[in-house]
């Protein structure tokens, strides 16, 4: 948006600013990082992710937000310097998965309703960077194994989601910055990969830009391997990129990994990436830029390294990176970027002396790491982490010495002598127990992003209430009469970006398909096979080449173009597999060329879950066991009962690269993507949007209006009622007033009176905040669906739910493992587990309710709450409605001893109060146990980091003064905290006149288009 020029600003690098002229199309300008060299002469030898970030920095420097220090601190970046300062990053636009970007869309929608309500015009609300919503996480494979299973799953895909795709719908047309790629065209990372990065950006002005972006997905950092820094984050934080604020992140040290020599005839890019992930954990890279570098890395071609930089997260990193260079280029043009565009790209990576992935010593890293990809052997990862990698060979022998060894010891604890012991199947005999398996809860300390991901997806239940009666199941007849055992493969799945975006392993897959079926190799009927690729370009080339039908022979038919497996939507098992496994207790494996394999993630039956690459996947599936050494004995027995060796049917290099052509036509990608405006499938237009500039709200039990903006009133009053107003910081102050937001506003900085919500102890993660699973039929959550008819098969999950906050303020706190330490211990010292407090009445009368409930008595009277906490509040996954849900729950203040980063200023961004206790001190030292009375007073400047005082008045009327540390850690989000959070300070922004929250120096451009309308260069 442009400025208002709500303050004069002389822009301190502004002779940076230089012509730039690509080869072909316009000429325009770029904020020369070479210039700035000149007097900061340490950004030459930067690593090339940071001077990226660098870039952002220097071109959006406003003066308040991104001032002349950040850019002076980062441009003086030194590789070993303790970390103490924050960059402020502006991407150049956002990318949505369907789960995590339905709330993003409920909040945007909310802010137009609430202008419309002031008689201002809603239209003024616009995301201010490019937003592209890809629908990718919700269908499941039902149906697999036959030609018509992708229909029929869509069909089912479309019957359980029709709600939140009209909405979607309506947020298409309202918003020219927001656009949707409909279900059924890929996976999010790679259509990001193959159709929405660009490259470059031009801003109105003609200044050009590197794209950047960040996701509301972990797995965001795939588009790193084409030369795009971006990563993964939380709703609140892809809420305030998209509406034009910095992310802001700990200035970070940068791992350079130098590549080596050449990957080994056999090797694939997963066996790659399975070896780095193992090197990259055991090195502890977490909160660490990683950049790839050498001889090696350039050897890579860009679908190999963006699968290298899709598992980030599984070794702990926030990016994983490769610079632009010619196999960049190439890879645009293959896909289908015009010449024009890639023309601009080379000249501006040129200009910048960012082109080329750098050798040994040209650049300064925090740590240099190496790996030789001569030494990468094929393996697996699993069973239970993907960092567990196992050579092929050894795989075998793995899973025995597991199977007896203690959990503690990350093994099965299964008596040694029933390892090998089958058992017949009886479909027709027994009957199959007809209790449907669940999601079963997640771990309280489950590793970052599991929750998530094991929310991310429809219940079963849901999925079988939904089915239509008319669809025929795809499971295989032939499960009867079979026998299973431990080690049995079950789900054999071609699954996850990872992967299906890289032509090389997928290629592989087919050819070792091809070779497999006319050996006359068979998969057993009762493993699950099913193919999921991550774009429709894959079934093309795979079509092209001559393979798909030798992947459908094995059962791999295209099961949906979606995350399927690899988020967990890998559907049921046959019941009498699933009886069978459950009586018996035995150990059955999964093998899919997904990055996750946490136990329950993949199905909740399945305990061993191998991650490999599609031809292994393959090769497994038609072995049936991991417990065959596919190095010592053979895959199978074919044709005539000849035995047949994983070697006579793995693909040679050669045979992969003479069908990689099929695989990088421009034309192809281009003619497909067209589509998803001239032919995004009936299902899709059969979906009826809302249409106009606002929401209408219609009753959904998946869709409300966040009452985030209730009251919202454009000139906030200087003091909200029960609270003390204050003089304003000069910071934040200045902060509001630059961003052209208007003053005095909401300054609610005294909470009194407060009673304790809840008391608890350390590592309180966001899953226990707000529960991502699935959701109790007798809490709040559960009987408020049942009071809008709602069955309980059809609750679905907390995930699913997120676009409903009646649903989800009810579950905050409501996880089934939280203990609140407010109420009394139990019989034998154990502790309830649940969400249940102590409200106290103003009579004085004490009573043990939901925290919902209490929640919801102290609101109507009037009375504010706190949490009291431990270490780490907030840890885990980053979860927008941990915050949300605890503002909406009337928390106005959390004390914990400390905080999560993202959590803490997610609280923040919702208005709630994050302080820290003084070492030493906690709830428990101070005797507290829920009976006081809270008064929170901070500094009345809201210093970031200042002292504030607590006041606990106890039941006898004594009253003690606590010292401290106000968790507002920047000015930003001092004016954030001001306004009530930052929904309504960017809101006040956009409606004030003429000016938003955004300055046009920090603006970036604006006709720059989502999936509606490309205007990138
Ligand atoms: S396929 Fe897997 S990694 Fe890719 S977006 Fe989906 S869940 Fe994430």
């Amino acid at each position: 948006m442009t400025s208002g020029s709500a303050h004069p600003f002389a822009h301190p690098f502004a002779d940076t600013l230089r012509a730039f002229k690509p080869a072909a199309g316009p000429k325009g300008q770029l904020f020369s990082l070479p210039d700035l060299a000149v007097r900061f002469p340490s950004v030459k030898r930067m690593p090339v992710s940071l001077r990226i970030v660098l870039e952002s920095v220097l071109r959006c420097c406003d003066g308040l937000k991104v001032t002349e220090d950040h850019v002076r601190q980062l441009a003086q970046w030194d590789p070993q310097a303790p970390r103490t300062e924050e960059i402020p990053f502006t991407v150049a636009r956002v990318v949505l998965q369907d789960f995590t970007g339905v709330p993003l869309l409920a909040d945007l929608a909310a802010m137009r309703s609430a202008a419309a309500r002031l008689g201002a015009d809603p239209g003024r609300i616009e995301p201010l960077v490019p937003v592209d919503l890809v629908v990718d996480h919700s269908v499941m494979v039902d149906h697999y194994g036959t030609p018509g299973a992708l229909d029929l799953n869509m069909k089912l895909e479309f019957q359980r989601n029709r709600e939140r795709y009209a909405f979607m719908k309506w947020g298409m047309q309202a918003f020219s910055t927001f656009g949707v790629v409909p279900p059924g065209f890929g996976i999010v990372h790679q259509v990001n990969l193959e159709y929405l990065a660009r490259g470059l950006h031009r801003r109105a002005d003609g200044v050009c830009y590197p794209d950047t972006l960040v996701g509301t997905d972990s797995h965001t950092t795939m588009i790193n391997g084409l030369g795009v820094v971006g990563w993964g984050v939380g709703g609140i934080e892809g809420e305030a990129a998209m509406l034009g604020e910095p992310v802001y992140f700990l200035t970070p040290d940068v791992v350079g990994l130098e590549l080596t020599g050449r990957l080994r005839e056999g090797c694939t890019a997963t066996d790659l990436v399975l070896t780095v992930t193992e090197l990259l954990r055991k090195a502890k890279v977490v909160g660490k830029f990683v950049e790839f570098f050498g001889e090696g890395a350039r050897s890579l071609t860009v679908p190999d390294r963006a699968t290298l930089a899709n598992m980030a997260p599984e070794y702990g990193a926030t990016l994983g990176f490769f610079p632009v260079d010619e196999k960049t280029l190439t890879y645009l043009e293959g896909t289908g970027r015009t010449r024009e565009e890639v023309a601009a790209v080379e000249a501006y990576f040129r200009a910048q002396g960012l082109f080329g992935i750098p050798a040994a010593g040209e650049v300064d890293y925090s740590e240099v790491l190496r790996l030789d990809l001569g030494q990468v052997a094929p393996s697996l990862a699993g069973p239970k982490r993907p960092q567990d990698r196992i050579e092929i060979g050894q795989v075998a022998d793995t899973f025995r010495a597991l199977y007896a060894r203690p959990v503690t010891e990350g093994g099965f604890s299964r008596p040694a002598e029933t390892l090998l012991t089958r058992h017949l199947l009886h479909a027709g005999g027994e009957t199959p127990d007809p209790k449907v398996p669940t999601t079963p809860d997640t771990p309280p300390a489950a590793e970052r992003f599991e929750v998530e991901m094991q929310a991310n997806k429809p219940t079963l239940q849901a999925a079988r209430a939904a089915a239509d009666d008319g669809c025929e199941t795809a499971r295989q007849d032939a499960a009867t009469d079979v026998t299973l055992g431990n080690g049995d493969v079950l789900i054999a799945a071609l699954t996850s970006c990872t992967n299906t975006s890289n032509p090389g392993v997928m290629l592989a897959a087919g050819l070792l398909a091809k070779k497999a079926v006319e050996a006359g190799l068979r998969v057993a009927p009762h493993v699950k096979t099913s193919l999921a690729p991550g774009s429709r370009v894959v079934t093309e080339y795979l079509s092209r080449a001559g393979l798909l039908p030798y992947l459908e022979r094995l059962g791999f038919t295209v099961a949906g173009y979606g995350c399927t497996t690899c988020i967990g939507n890998a559907g049921d098992l046959a019941p009498e597999i699933n009886e069978a496994i459950t009586k018996s207790d035995l150990v059955c494996a999964a093998v899919l060329s997904g990055n996750r394999n946490f136990e329950a993630r993949i199905h909740p039956n399945l305990k061993a879950n191998f991650l490999a690459s599609p031809p292994l996947v393959v090769a497994y599936a038609l072995a049936g066991t991991v417990l065959r050494d596919l190095m010592t004995e053979p895959v199978g027995r074919g044709s005539g009962g000849r035995e047949v060796w994983l070697g006579d049917i793995w693909p040679t290099s050669e045979e992969v690269h003479a069908l990689l052509r099929h695989a990088m036509d421009g034309e192809a990608y281009r003619a497909n993507y067209a589509r998803v405006k001239s032919d995004p499938g009936q299902l899709w237009q059969d979906v009826e949007g809302r249409t106009g500039v606002t929401y209408d709200w219609p009753a959904s039990t998946y869709i409300a209006e966040p009452p985030f903006l209730e009251g919202f009133a454009l000139a906030a009053p200087s003091a909200a009622a029960g609270t003390a107003s204050a003089p304003h910081t000069e910071t934040a102050e200045s902060a509001a007033k630059a961003s052209g937001v208007a003053e005095p506003v909401h300054q609610p900085v005294v909470v009194a009176g407060a009673r304790i919500m809840a008391l608890f102890g350390d590592s309180i993660t966001t899953d226990h905040i707000s529960p991502a699973g699935s959701i109790k039929e007798s809490s709040p959550a559960g009987q408020w669906l049942k009071a809008h008819g709602v069955g309980k098969a059809d609750f679905n999950s907390y995930g699913a739910r997120r676009g409903n906050h009646e649903v989800m303020m009810r579950g905050t706190f409501a996880n089934v493992r939280i203990r609140n330490l407010l109420l009394p211990p139990l019989e034998g010292g154990g502790r309830e587990e649940g969400g249940f407090t102590l409200w106290r009445g103003e009579a004085g009368e004490v009573e043990k309710m939901s925290i919902f409930d209490a929640a919801m008595r102290y609101k109507a009277a009037g009375r504010p709450s706190v949490i009291l906490a431990g270490e780490e509040y907030g840890t885990g996954s980053s979860r927008d409605w941990a915050a949300k849900g605890t503002l909406l729950l009337g928390i106005q203040a959390v004390v914990a001893r400390s905080f999560e980063r993202i959590h803490r200023s997610n609280l923040v961004g919702m208005g709630v109060l994050p302080l820290q206790f003084r070492e030493g001190d906690s709830w428990q030292t101070l005797g507290l146990d829920g009976s006081e009375m809270i008064d929170i007073v901070p500094d009345p400047n809201l210093r970031p980091q200042s002292e504030a005082m607590m006041v606990i008045t106890r039941a006898d009327g004594t009253r003690q003064e606590v010292g401290l540390t106000l968790r507002i850690d920047t000015p930003i989000e001092a004016a954030y905290y001001r306004h009530g959070g930052i929904l309504p300070y960017v809101l006040r922004g956009l409606l004030s006149d003429g000016a938003g929250a955004t300055s046009s120096a920090t603006s970036p451009a604006p006709q720059a288009r989502s999936t509606g309308a490309k205007g990138r260069v």
